[in-house]
């Protein structure tokens, strides 16, 4: 019955039981989820977070899976996948009708953006460069979505997320669709209200700058060349592992602990970048949680800094 309904609402085909969560996570780790699905529009993820309210299913939101650790036992209830590819419309009507906004709608009038939450940040932040806009250029190697980029108030090279947002459209617990302004999320250093409330991010109001598109896409080149450079991307990862700690870094607190290349299975401090965890190959979530964990309490030792951290533990534990 839970099941006929939740393909009412996504669409048949967007319902999947028992999915490994391996296949969802940059990770490339994580146990089955109960049910996993990916509704394509704002109104029809509200419909499944009333749905899983009323039936008392616990209920999980995820975009691309790249800053989570998702147990070997899997999430029970439903994953909710807000995915999509780049649907690019120049010449769509100013905010649609927000429960028919899909996931990866993008459009542009001047120098705002309006776009969905499923759109990959590296997507937007190169077709808003070729359009002439400057403000996402940092984003274009981050390998998350916008929703979950949103929520994470992801970031990097001096810049993040909160520096350009001007609304947000969230989808309440209760399964209400709001547009809420961005000062009101309590945007901070890899946080925002919605860690706190469970809200989900559907879409979101952007106001970019102008700029010159060569630019912008050179500057997006030259960010991705120094990730290359300087992080572990051939193996899987969900990034940097810890938040920065006031007044430090995290990579050279772990790297002074001695932990370069230490490994507890084939979970791994890389060797290139000690900030990363890297899976080798089979790494299991147990390995990689207890690798945090001998990293919090060396660090804690050797230099007296508490290390949190950024990756997100997803399931049952
Ligand atoms: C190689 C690599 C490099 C990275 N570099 C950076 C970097 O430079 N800067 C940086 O900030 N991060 C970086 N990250 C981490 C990660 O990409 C970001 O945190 C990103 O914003 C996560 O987005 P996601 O869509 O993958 O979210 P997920 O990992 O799927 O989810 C992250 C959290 O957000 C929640 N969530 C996801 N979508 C929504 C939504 N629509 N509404 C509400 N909650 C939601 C999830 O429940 C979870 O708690 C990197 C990761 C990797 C693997």
């Amino acid at each position: 019955m839970f099941l006929e309904e939740l393909e009412m609402l996504a669409g048949a085909g967007r319902v999947s039981r028992q999915e490994p969560m391996a296949l969802h996570t940059t990770f490339q780790i994580g146990g089955p989820a109960d049910y996993y699905v990916t509704p394509q529009k704002a109104g029809e993820a509200a419909g499944i977070v009333r749905l899983c309210q009323r039936e008392q299913m616990p209920l999980t939101v995820i975009g691309n899976g790249s800053n989570l650790l998702v147990s070997d036992k899997g999430v029970r209830g439903v994953v909710m996948a807000l995915e999509g590819s780049l649907a690019f419309r120049e010449n769509r009507a100013l905010l649609p009708k927000r429960a028919s906004w899909s996931f990866y709608d993008f459009f542009i009038k001047g120098t705002q953006v309006w776009a969905g939450a499923g759109i990959p940040l590296s997507a937007l932040a190169v077709r808003t460069a070729a359009a002439g806009l400057s403000g996402l250029e940092y984003a274009g190697g981050i390998p998350g979505t916008l929703g979950g980029g949103i929520m994470m108030n992801a970031g990097a090279y001096g810049g993040e997320l909160a520096d350009c947002l001007k609304e947000v459209l969230l989808i309440r617990p209760d399964g209400e669709l709001v547009l809420v302004a961005a000062a009101d999320l309590k945007l901070g250093y890899r946080t925002s209200r919605m860690q706190q409330t469970g809200e989900i991010v559907a879409g979101a109001h952007l106001q970019l700058s102008e700029g010159d598109a060569e630019q912008a896409l050179a500057r997006i080149r030259e960010f991705n060349a120094r990730r290359r450079e300087k992080q572990p991307l051939e193996y899987p990862s969900a990034g940097s592992a810890f938040k920065r700690p006031e007044g430090y870094f995290a990579g050279k607190l772990i790297q002074e602990a001695g932990l370069s290349g230490f490994r507890i299975g084939d979970a791994q401090i890389s060797e290139k970048h000690c900030g990363f965890l890297i899976n080798r190959g089979a790494a299991t979530a147990t390995q990689v949680r207890e690798l945090i964990q001998e990293v919090q309490a060396r660090v804690w030792n050797q230099a007296g800094v508490r290390l949190e951290p950024e990756i997100r533990l997803l399931g049952d534990w």
